[in-house]
């Protein structure tokens, strides 16, 4: 998730899609939208739209709620998510800083980091692939 910011909220906002709760943080996520939403939807969300087809089995209502946010298909989003992981995790910048970040944890090696990196990228790649096979069979 790269297009991500933290945002400050008017005391009383509710985020979208757990309004019947106080959260404490908010971040606005561009490519999806522009209302802010509290961090543990996003993460819900992120998973929710690797899943094919998208749903958060926790809150079914999620997916269809951001469809209705946002005016997209589930699909649609899922595959400006994946695009967006991807064009991260293709940054080498990115793989570096994790690399630094992680030297004070045990068992964490620059080798470890790197195939698990790689990893996820193939794994990216074909979800990606995946959901651009059923973009085009649904022409
Ligand atoms: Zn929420």
């Amino acid at each position: 998730m790269s297009k991500i910011r933290w945002v400050k909220v008017p005391e009383g906002y509710r985020c979208p899609f757990c309004p019947d709760h106080v959260d404490e943080d908010f971040l606005v996520w561009e490519t999806l939208l522009a209302e802010p939403i509290c961090d543990g939807c996003t993460y819900d969300i992120f998973n929710a739209l690797l899943v094919i087809p998208p749903v958060d089995l926790l809150d079914p209502e999620k997916i269809p709620r951001l469809e209705q946010l946002t005016g997209k298909p589930a699909l649609e989003l899922s595959r400006l998510v994946v695009q967006e992981d991807i064009a991260l995790l293709e940054d080498k910048e990115n793989l570096e800083r994790k690399i630094r970040n992680s030297r004070e944890f045990p068992g964490e090696t620059r080798e470890k980091i790197e195939m698990e990196w790689h990893e996820r990228l193939a794994q990216m790649r074909s979800l990606l692939a995946e959901l651009e096979k059923l973009a085009t069979e649904k022409k």
